[in-house]
């Protein structure tokens, strides 16, 4: 995935982000609900996505700094080589099937119930095709995982996985519902995949007309966000309760045991949790660093065909170019809430 837009999204509110007052972290629970907004993907059909992550109150969640849904839609999807840098992009689809090729020479198809991990560290670049020339059913997730410190400069890799571990958890009212860990750990179970900090990302189903309690670990934050159906969280230390709509996400914050959700008639959710990130980031375009100058360097790299990102194989020339940079530096966008 890649973005048209660099984001933040206007100079005003990049220095109105550098004036706010935030605390360093989240300092209990939240019910804080949030809408994805549509965004333009580019490529010839102007491909549309839901971004649930980051947003203006919220730049992220553990370490999870981007949540795009593409789809349902049908689509020619034809996102041409393009860098990422100090990321890991975790793809998730639901329907369909997309074309991965990386300058670290991989060329594979992911489905469902397939993970497609990739992790830039210092530089990699990559494309994404959906299979076939003609427009298909795709609807799949896109998140991005910042890396920290000690792995954020290393090398690039790829790896998929088709053995992530299934849980049941055991219903309060109707049945269990199911989960599938993506990355990190839940209820006791932990994802192959390779994870750089205490993280959770799962899809958990909940079955019609059932309530589960859904654990959570007090020292690490949450958030929730509909995929499908309806569901009701009792999302705030006051017991109120919110409503998760297709594309809402509910920031869930610190310090809470387990979350109750319940469903009429069924729903499907992704869990984004973790610790929370130990520094402030700066995202701009595809590359996720912790100042102004290093995305500099980064854009330079990519734009002046630098080694740094190497060659996505099976591709010629085409290259999506960096959009210009803001007039003004750029700043971490922090927490609000
Ligand atoms: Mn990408």
């Amino acid at each position: 995935m890649t973005r048209l837009d660099a984001g933040p999204d206007t100079a005003a509110e990049l220095s109105a982000g550098a004036l706010r007052e935030a605390p360093a972290r989240c300092d209990g629970p939240r019910s804080l609900v949030l809408e994805s907004r549509e965004v333009p993907l580019g490529g010839v059909r102007g491909m549309a996505v839901h971004r649930a992550l980051p947003q203006r109150d919220l730049p992220m969640v553990g370490a999870w700094c981007f949540l795009d849904r593409f789809g349902p839609q049908r689509t020619r999807m034809r996102v041409e080589p393009h860098p990422h840098i100090g990321l890991q992009t975790v793809t998730w689809p639901f329907v369909g099937e997309v074309r991965h090729r990386d300058s670290v020479g991989s060329d594979v198809v992911v489905r469902r119930g397939v993970l497609n991990l990739m992790t830039s560290g210092l530089g990699i670049s990559h494309s994404e095709y959906s299979v076939g020339d003609d427009e298909v059913a795709l609807d799949a997730l896109q998140l991005w995982v910042a890396l920290p410190d000690d792995r954020r400069f290393g090398g690039p890799e790829f790896e998929r996985h088709d053995d992530l571990p299934e849980v049941a958890i055991a219903a309060e009212e109707g049945d269990a519902a199911w989960a599938i860990v993506v990355m990190g750990e839940f209820a006791d179970a932990v994802s192959p995949a390779t994870a750089y900090t205490p993280i959770v990302g799962a899809e958990v189903r909940i079955a019609p007309g059932s309530r589960v309690r859904l654990p959570l670990r007090p020292d690490w934050e949450y958030a929730l966000v509909a995929i499908d159906g309806d569901l009701t969280a009792d999302a705030s230390a006051e017991a109120s309760v919110v409503t998760l709509e297709r594309g809402r996400l509910v920031y869930l914050g610190i310090a809470r045991e387990s979350i109750e959700v319940a469903s009429a008639s069924g729903a499907s959710i992704f869990m984004l949790g973790g610790e929370p990130f130990p520094d402030d980031i700066v995202m701009w375009w595809n590359f996720v660093g912790r100042d102004h100058d290093e995305i500099v360097e980064a854009r330079q790299a990519w734009e002046s065909g630098s080694s740094r990102f190497g060659h996505v194989v099976d591709h010629g020339d085409e290259r999506i170019p960096a959009p210009p940079l803001p007039a003004v530096r750029l700043t971490p966008r922090r927490r609000r809430t």
